[in-house]
């Protein structure tokens, strides 16, 4: 009979996504004891796969025996693409790390408050986490874009965004760029530009790469995939 699994924490995290993930690293960073439930699986780099035609290891659809990374969410209204495994949204998301243009923060949502120049030192430390950085290539559909830009006179609106990507030399594997050699080694982006399948290189900057690397090599936070948060009846 296994042992029981001994089950005392500050805090339980549901989810290991953008949110969950910041969430454990700054709780551990703090001395809390902290665990993390994830329903999705922990994907090692090599283990993403090649075309999203591998639906075993693309899709999150689990009563068909399908635990991929993408996960789809049918409500009445609506249609929700999201991400599932050790890292969430980031495993498959597009890396464009932005920040609200101006008009977001005027709304009257947000209350009364200069509400841009409070968030501005979180976006930053979050922009350093994550890597932000512009792409150093500008491929052929940047270009298009750049040129229906032009034709609709909309030049101005064309640029090159902030990535969470790590562009080292391409391929190569390098010991931790980021953190004062306390993150994992990585491996420069080669354009390859399968981010969305999951990158089976390791240049991509997914969670398990910073925030959760952290949460849990340096603050012992402990991350349980596999294991789904259920209401009960
Ligand atoms: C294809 C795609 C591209 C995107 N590109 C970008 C982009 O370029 N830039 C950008 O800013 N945003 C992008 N997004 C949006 C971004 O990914 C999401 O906004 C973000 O992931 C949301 O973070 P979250 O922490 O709320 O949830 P998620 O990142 O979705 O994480 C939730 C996690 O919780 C787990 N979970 C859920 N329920 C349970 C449970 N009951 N028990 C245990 N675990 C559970 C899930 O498996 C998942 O891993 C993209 C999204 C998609 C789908
Ligand atoms: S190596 Fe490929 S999948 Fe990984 S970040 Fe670069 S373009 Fe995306």
């Amino acid at each position: 009979m296994e042992p029981e699994k001994k089950f005392d924490y500050d805090y339980i995290i549901i989810g290991s996504g953008f949110g969950g993930s910041v969430s454990a690293m700054r709780l551990g960073e703090k001395g809390y004891r902290v665990a993390v439930l994830e329903k999705g699986r922990r994907y090692r780099t090599e283990d993403f796969p090649c075309t999203n035609w591998n639906v075993r290891k693309s899709l999150w659809m689990p009563g068909l025996g399908l635990y991929g990374i993408f996960a789809l969410t049918f409500l009445r209204h609506v249609f929700v693409l999201h991400g599932a495994g050790v890292g969430g949204g980031s495993l498959n998301y597009c890396n464009q790390l932005l920040v609200p243009p101006d008009e977001v923060f005027e709304k009257p949502e947000w209350g009364s408050g200069d509400w841009k120049a409070r968030l501005a030192p979180f976006y930053e430390v979050a922009r350093g986490m994550l890597g932000a950085n512009p792409s150093p290539r500008v491929g052929t559909a940047d270009e298009i874009l750049a040129d229906i830009g032009r034709e609709i006179r909309g030049e101005d609106t064309f640029h090159i965004n902030d990535v969470g990507v790590f562009f080292g030399e391409p391929d190569k594997t390098v010991p931790d760029p980021y953190f004062n050699g306390e993150g994992p080694d990585r491996t420069g982006c080669t354009f390859c530009g399968a981010c969305i399948v999951g990158c089976r290189v390791g240049g991509k900057n997914t969670l398990d790469k910073n925030y959760l690397y952290l949460a849990e090599h340096k603050h012992g936070v402990e991350i349980i995939p596999e294991t789904e948060a259920t209401v009960s009846p």
